[in-house]
């Protein structure tokens, strides 16, 4: 590990402010659990932490509107036994307890979760090529071991995952990511907005600026309570990140018809993967496996294996049809 200073800040303007001074060599930590891997790695080299773990960004409250604010510090655990969390956003709470250790979710936060770098081997290895690392040096992924990668939103400069199960689920109800910038500037991120796909940039994750600072993050009135699944397949059953996830929601009527249709992946894009037009067809409709398995098509459309992980095409498409049945009640087939 390369040495740095350490700064603990007292309130959000101060640590803005520290940011804002010297945005590229500093860094917020928050719990740590990827930032100081990164760093033990000699990945990330910053010279200044600023600590904001002591910054009241820890409440999770109500909105006037019904929805729900939660603090970029609360933490993945309280975060998913929280009662509302578990009564009106059961989605978000099933993804993140799919997701690392209970010791992991006691430490990492929201904020950090959204912040979280791709799981890409190439990444973590300072000895090899990878634009996102090091722009302008290759991928070591394309044409190697590419097991884990992506099938959509690639581009021939990365075609790394984002690896975060909360974030798949927070896509699905769209949430909204409040940030605040130096001089008192606020602004909020639609979720659908805030990842990027790596394009000829891919050392950008996200729209977030380096003197930002992600305060809250904001969910709608729950639409989505009863009929709700995440689904995640991975190598072991837990303490591993998702080869293909899917997040689907939806809202059954009285008549037994679908209200409201949502369905986001993870494990297979740069970003959480929706697409809002693949769902709208389900609207009006009795829920039926056929019509999910046409939102596999229409979600998957355009997918790309690239070599090892060809696989993943089938294993998202029958993750799509099986999220959305087990958010049914209907019998698991697929
Ligand atoms: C072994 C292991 C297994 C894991 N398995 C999973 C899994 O299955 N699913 C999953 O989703 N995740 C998994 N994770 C990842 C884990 O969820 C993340 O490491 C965690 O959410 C990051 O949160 P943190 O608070 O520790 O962030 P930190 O490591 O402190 O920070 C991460 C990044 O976010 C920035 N940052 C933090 N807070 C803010 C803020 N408020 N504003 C601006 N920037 C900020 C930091 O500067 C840093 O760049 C795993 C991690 C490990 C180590
Ligand atoms: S996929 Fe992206 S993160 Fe992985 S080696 Fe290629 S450029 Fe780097």
């Amino acid at each position: 590990m390369n040495p740095f200073t350490y700064q603990r800040v007292a309130s959000t303007a101060a640590a803005i402010q520290a940011k804002a001074a010297h945005p590229e060599s500093t860094r917020f930590i928050a719990g740590g659990t990827n930032l100081l891997d990164l760093m033990k790695e000699s990945v990330l080299r910053p010279q200044t932490l600023i600590d904001i773990t002591h910054l009241p960004l820890d409440g999770i409250e109500d909105t006037a509107d019904g929805g729900l604010r939660i603090g970029a510090l609360v933490s993945n655990a309280d975060l998913a036994w929280h009662p509302r969390v578990q009564a009106d956003y059961p989605l978000l709470s099933q993804a993140l307890l799919a997701g690392a250790s209970p010791q992991l979710r006691n430490m990492a936060t929201t904020g950090g979760n959204l912040l979280q770098r791709t799981r890409c081997y190439y990444f973590y290895d300072i000895g090899t090529p990878c634009n996102k690392r090091a722009p302008g040096t290759g991928c070591g992924a394309i044409g190697g071991v590419n097991r884990i990668h992506a099938i959509l939103g690639t581009s021939d400069q990365c075609i790394a995952t984002h690896p975060s199960d909360m974030c798949v689920a927070m896509a699905a109800l769209e949430a909204r990511i409040h940030v605040e910038g130096p001089d008192g500037a606020r602004r909020t991120i639609p979720m659908a907005d805030f990842h990027r796909l790596p394009g000829d940039t891919p050392e950008r994750d996200t729209n977030l600026e380096a003197n930002e600072l992600i305060v809250a993050v904001e969910l709608p009135p729950p639409q989505f309570q009863a009929h709700t699944a995440y689904f995640k397949i991975r190598d072991r059953r837990s303490y591993a990140f998702a080869l293909v996830s899917a997040a689907a929601a939806l809202q059954l009527r009285d008549d037994g018809r679908i209200g409201a249709a949502r369905v986001a992946l993870g494990g297979v894009a740069h970003k959480p993967w929706r697409k809002p037009e693949a769902e709208a067809p389900l609207v009006g409709q009795l829920p039926a496996e056929a019509d999910f398995g046409a939102v596999a098509t229409s979600l998957l459309e355009g997918a790309k294996g690239q070599g090892h992980n060809d696989f993943k095409i089938e294993m998202a498409r029958r993750t799509i049809v099986r999220a959305l049945q087990k958010a049914a009640g209907l019998e698991e087939k697929a």
